[in-house]
């Protein structure tokens, strides 16, 4: 590993490339065909819960992918947005950003899908393609912000709100499309898109490598995809929890050791034993603690994101040690591609539950009582067909 490496390791495959750029008038020498009524769940009102809906999906653009929805993961994200818990929300509300499929039909300009294959989309449909990270392959970052996958303006689109994947299909750009290996369960890669990724990422920008020492704090659904991505990549893995009734489950996971954050003898016996730590807890928690248990050039990447304040950092635990304390969010599209191509070399894929369309809300309960190992994939096969005039 290179601690504190400031640039990632180049990618495996361009980012996305110059060609972004296609021929406006092609989408004119094209018939686009027709759009498309889908099945779909979504929130009407911040407290109604998930119902039926259905949705207008605009047929196929140039470089447009259409895509038969199979499986789409449920996401905790998914739960705050559809509660309007992270303010001003447009409804009705199609959540889901983990999102795969088989293409169904293609645009005049797409060469690298066709019909048939197996395909993922994940937290994002679009960005500027033109600023810095954009063309670093770092979209998450893009500089004019991205397009999420649901609940945002798209603004190649007449500025339609974007709908996500509890839906029976989707139309994506190509670029924003990704490849699912086909020797993986279509239903437990589903969660690679969102908490795959969003954990790859940070054990990646730090080259995780055979023998270094990956700490994980918080064992949910982000928290379980790093220790098995941890373990893949050959880190000895050590699990923080509070709860010692996750102590057999972090096990089996494949962690090779179970730290209780509370309890201060044994994380004085952590001290100075870890290269980097991925911190999945998105409520308000003292890092103090876990700071020590790093060593020299150490990192804590903090992928949760807290709606309260934090207890602060002493600066003193970074500066003894020149330790980095990070963010991340989510991964860019080819690093998206080459998470899965790496999961599907090493086998891994999320633990899920499979859930149908009316234990939506069910399903959003149990996750906010943390009752889920550890992931919600919805099946769309048991969406109802939709009506004959789309909701939106
Ligand atoms: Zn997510
Ligand atoms: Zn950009």
């Amino acid at each position: 590993m290179t601690p504190g490496r400031p640039v990632p390791p180049p990618l495996a495959r361009p980012a996305l490339p110059n060609d972004a750029v296609t021929d406006p008038a092609a989408d004119l020498d094209t018939d686009p065909g027709t759009g498309l009524l889908a099945a779909a769940y979504g929130a009407v009102s911040p407290d109604g819960g998930l119902a039926p809906l259905t949705l207008a999906r605009r047929a196929p653009k140039a470089d447009d992918v259409e895509i038969a929805i199979e499986f789409c993961g449920l996401c905790h994200s998914d739960v705050h947005a559809s509660r309007g818990e992270w303010g001003n929300q447009k409804y009705p509300l199609v959540p889901g950003h983990e999102i795969v499929g088989t293409v169904s039909r293609v645009g005049s300009a797409v060469t690298d899908f066709t019909p048939g294959d197996r395909v993922g989309v994940g937290c994002m449909v679009d960005s500027c393609r033109e600023c810095e990270s954009c063309l670093d392959g770092l979209e998450q970052y893009c500089e004019n912000g991205m397009t999420g996958t649901y609940g945002a303006k798209d603004s190649r689109n007449g500025d339609a709100i974007t709908q996500g994947g509890y839906s029976s299909a989707v139309v994506v750009d190509r670029r924003y499309v990704v490849r699912v290996p086909g020797n993986l369960d279509p239903a437990a890669v589903a969660p690679l898109l969102c908490a795959g990724v969003t954990t790859f990422s940070p054990l990646r920008h730090f080259d995780v490598e055979e023998g270094d020492v990956v700490g994980v704090v918080g064992l949910g659904g982000l928290g379980h995809m790093a220790v098995k991505l941890a373990k893949a990549m050959g880190a000895v893995v050590k699990v923080f929890t509070t709860s010692e009734g996750k102590v057999p489950a972090a096990l089996e996971l494949g962690a090779d050791e179970v730290i209780l954050s509370r309890d201060k003898d044994a994380m004085a016996a952590a001290d100075r034993t870890i290269d980097l730590i991925i911190d999945t807890v998105a409520a308000p928690h003292d890092l103090n603690p876990f700071f020590r248990t790093l060593r020299v050039d150490g990192a804590l990447f903090q992928l949760g994101m807290p709606s309260d304040a934090m207890p602060p950092v002493n600066p003193g635990a970074l500066i003894r040690r020149r330790i980095a304390y990070a963010g991340s969010l989510i991964g860019g599209i080819a690093e998206t591609q080459e998470m899965l191509d790496f999961c599907a070399e090493h086998g891994v894929v999320a633990d899920i539950e499979l859930v149908r369309a009316d234990q939506l809300n069910e399903a959003y309960d149990r996750m906010v009582a943390g009752d889920v190992k550890y992931r919600f994939v919805l099946d769309t096969s048991t969406l109802q067909a939709p009506a004959e005039k789309a909701d939106v």
